[in-house]
């Protein structure tokens, strides 16, 4: 199945229980055509879209701007729906993790890492992953299927919300910055996690830049020249190994786009310079890539590309094949990488007393009838087949 086929595959029902259409998630053109189809001007589209994405409503009736009897006409049609809060965590550092159920039962996890004077939301783009890297928990849910758009932007949106951020503040935003590595492959939701991103990158809406967006992909080569050009978005690659053989088994996705693809597709990433530099993430596992000629192969595998590099100490989750290295390891490793002129900061984990840090997430999703079991094993072993 290829990645667009994929990114299809599951999409949830357009419609709730009393058949209103939600609103989140359709383009502006999309709106303009819902206005048109019940009878009402093209220019509702863009007032709705204050309504929606500026000022954050979930009720018609309290868009002001709209005579009464418009409103009540949009109500009758539509909803401006949230996913529901299963759990809402909070981490002794001030991380937040959010459980959201989707209308059909499906649960995804977001995260918010508040800084100083910033934050940044940590945006699931599937439930589930297919691709099974060995050190990764969201790898082991057997339950997969891609997020919709909507699914996808009311993440950034229910963050909003508990922020209570809307309308956003112009500087000192506690939802300053999106990082598409929460549950899931974006680059195999490709279609979805475009349209999404491109409403919150909108400037009458959400209004969050591209320079403040980055998406992580585990190397899906065909698919990050298309992401370049159309969102150009900051760039991040989960490298972890620097050589075939390892990246083999701890990512599978390495046996279709090996190093060598994967490192001319970052060479050739649009709008790269000095500037403006691919973030290669590199998990630290004790004894398994954690040498001093790891750091050093690293390098030599980075020559030509301007990278920067992320060091990630493991994150364990129960029954893990793993461990963090050590403290020390990580130091020389840092160190070898940071004396060939590369920036290699240590991302400290954040949110670990509740399951946030990087790769901890899973979520267990309700039970599915044996029909849509079915459907997802045949996709999973499509994708296991593709991979083999
Ligand atoms: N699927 C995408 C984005 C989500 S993962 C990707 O793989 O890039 C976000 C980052 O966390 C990735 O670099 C991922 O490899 C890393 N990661 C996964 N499991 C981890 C773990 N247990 N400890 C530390 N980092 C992990
Ligand atoms: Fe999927 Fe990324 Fe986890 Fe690999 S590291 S299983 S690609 S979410």
């Amino acid at each position: 199945m290829s990645a667009s086929n994929h990114a299809n595959a599951f999409a949830l029902p357009a419609v709730d229980a009393d058949g209103r259409k939600n609103l989140v998630g359709l383009s502006r053109d999309e709106l303009e055509a819902e206005m048109l189809s019940i009878g009402l001007e093209k220019f509702r589209a863009r007032q709705l879209w204050h309504w929606i994405y500026h000022r954050g409503a979930t009720d018609f009736a309290v868009m002001t701007t709209l005579a009464k009897p418009v409103r009540e006409k949009m109500a009758d049609h539509y909803a401006i729906a949230r996913p529901t809060v299963v759990k809402d965590l909070k981490s002794t550092d001030g991380t937040r993790k959010w459980l959201l159920r989707m209308p059909d039962g499906q649960e995804v996890e977001s995260v918010h890492i508040p800084e100083e004077d910033r934050g940044t939301l940590c945006v699931s783009s599937q439930v589930g992953c297919t691709l099974t890297c060995r050190f990764c928990h969201t790898g082991t849910q057997r339950l997969v299927r891609n997020l919709d758009a909507s699914e996808i932007l009311a993440q950034v949106m229910l963050a909003r919300d508990m922020l209570d951020e809307w309308p956003a503040p112009p500087d000192g935003r506690m939802l300053s910055n999106i990082v598409m590595m929460g549950m899931g492959e974006p680059l195999f939701n490709y279609e979805n996690v475009a349209k999404a991103l491109k409403i919150v990158m909108d400037g009458d809406g959400i209004s969050i830049s591209k320079r403040r967006i980055t998406l992580s992909t585990s190397g899906v080569v065909p698919a990050m020249r298309r992401c370049g050009e159309e969102l150009n978005v900051n760039l991040a690659v989960s490298l972890h190994a620097v050589t075939d053989e390892l990246r083999d088994i701890i990512m599978p996705i390495n046996r279709k786009y090996p190093l060598r693809d994967l490192m001319a597709a970052c060479r050739d990433y649009p709008g790269l310079s000095n500037a403006r530099r691919i973030t290669f993430e590199y998990v630290m596992l004790k004894g398994i890539n954690d040498t001093p000629a790891d750091a050093r192969a690293l390098v030599k595998l980075l020559e030509g590309v301007p990278a920067k590099i992320n060091l990630i100490p493991f994150n364990p989750w129960p029954g893990a094949p793993y461990e963090r290295s050590t403290d020390r390891a990580i130091q020389v490793f840092g160190d070898l990488v940071n004396n060939a002129g590369y920036a290699s900061p240590v991302r400290t984990p954040r949110g670990e007393d509740i399951m946030a840090a990087c790769g901890q997430l899973r979520s267990e999703s309700l039970r599915l009838t044996a029909a849509e079991r079915a459907a997802i094993d045949k996709v999973i072993a499509e994708k296991d087949a593709e991979l083999a």
